[in-house]
């Protein structure tokens, strides 16, 4: 353990019982939680695949190698096709004739996970061989082909937002090995005409990174240059049915959190929605006092101020921080801790403006502190 972290530890745990509070720079004009801030929800626990690439307990499933899982999470783009794509030894495979497959899942902003082979047996050249595709929301395409020895058009390689970005590098193994995709995926968001996110796409491919947030540019065409547009608020997983039999397994995803310009709380928000959710986070502090009293009660009324400066709490709070401090003053046997973590909650309110310096509470908090000998 490093040495240096110590000191911070116990310093969080002093209050930890009742907050961490008053300890980083308080909620801003575009920031809705404070530094450090621990009204801000715990990470939620998931559990990582037992390897790189299994999938973590909060992943979907589209595809684990049995035919249950085939026909639960997927159907044919086109009903009507004469041939199927085919579930064997726990591989998906394309069938040339039976058209795209479709999730019937349909969601947007994604990290995606899923693993490929080419055919072994090399069959023609340039977009010819092992070509098939993963396109996200059924928009854009993450081209597959099987580039091992086969050049063709940089904008159409493996690992390409195809007709857009060509890959950084080409990190293919041998046709018949398994090659991973890891996608992480950003849906375009427009907004009354305005484009406020082109979109965008990570890709590593066999976990060598060849797409960094590249934007979509609208998705990508063959032959033509696609311009940015609007998509849909969700759509399918699809993959593609370019003739070749290319192989799949081991398919799921994860939904990611909203980005800002989405209702995202997270980040640098506009200042509307940066007091909507100050706001909210003031009440949910305000509600936890109902089933307080004293001192605790005292210090969740400043730690909401801290979210939303408001009169009425501002009056409550003083109110009773008076009684509490006098009260302590009277008797101040056994109030040390209570005493030190009020006056360091109102030093903090101080520094950050939320009330008056040199308020009458704090300085007569202050002098009882020097008095009794509690500063250390
Ligand atoms: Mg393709």
């Amino acid at each position: 353990m490093n040495v240096f972290v110590t000191p911070i530890l116990v310093f969080v745990s002093i209050f930890s019982d009742i907050s961490a509070q008053f300890y980083g720079d308080p909620p801003d004009e575009t920031h809705p939680w404070a530094v450090h801030d621990n009204n801000r929800p715990q990470p939620m626990e998931v559990k990582p695949g037992s390897f790189i690439g299994n999938p973590p307990s909060d992943a979907k499933i589209l595809f684990d190698g049995t035919k249950k899982s085939f026909l639960k999470n997927w159907e044919h783009e086109n009903p009507r096709r004469k041939k199927n794509w085919i579930v064997r030894n726990q591989r998906l495979i394309s069938v040339k004739g039976a058209g795209s497959l479709i999730s019937k899942a349909k969601f947007a902003d994604c990290q995606l996970h899923i693993e490929w082979s080419a055919p072994m047996k090399i069959v023609g050249s340039g977009q010819g061989r092992g070509n098939s595709g993963v396109f996200l929301m059924g928009e854009t395409e993450v081209q597959i082909l099987d580039n091992y020895n086969n050049p063709t058009y940089p904008d159409g390689f493996a690992g390409s937002v195809y007709g857009v970005m060509p890959p950084m590098v080409n990190a293919l193994k041998a046709p018949g090995e398994w090659q991973t995709y890891d996608i992480i995926f950003r849906r375009p968001v427009h907004k009354n005409g305005m484009i406020l996110d082109e979109g965008s796409l990570t890709v590593l491919l066999n976990g060598v990174v060849v797409q960094d947030n590249t934007p979509l540019e609208g998705g990508g065409l063959h032959k033509n240059r696609s311009q940015s547009r609007v998509f849909p608020i969700v759509g399918p997983l699809k993959l593609q049915d370019h003739g070749n039999p290319v192989q799949f397994r081991n398919i799921w995803y994860r939904e990611l959190r909203k980005r800002p310009i989405e209702g995202g709380t997270d980040g640098a928000l506009s200042s509307t929605a940066t007091y909507k959710k100050r706001t909210e986070i003031a009440e949910s502090i305000l509600n936890k006092t109902q089933n307080e009293d004293g001192v605790k009660k005292l210090l969740l009324l400043m730690e909401a101020l801290c979210y939303e400066d408001d009169d009425e709490v501002k009056f409550t709070a003083h109110g009773l921080s008076e009684k509490i401090i006098m009260s302590i003053q009277k008797y101040p046997e056994g109030n040390k801790k209570d005493a030190k973590q009020i006056y360091q909650a109102l030093k903090y309110l101080e520094a950050h403006k939320i009330i008056d310096k040199e308020h009458p509470n704090t300085v007569l908090l202050e002098k009882i502190i020097k008095k009794e000998g509690w500063e250390k």
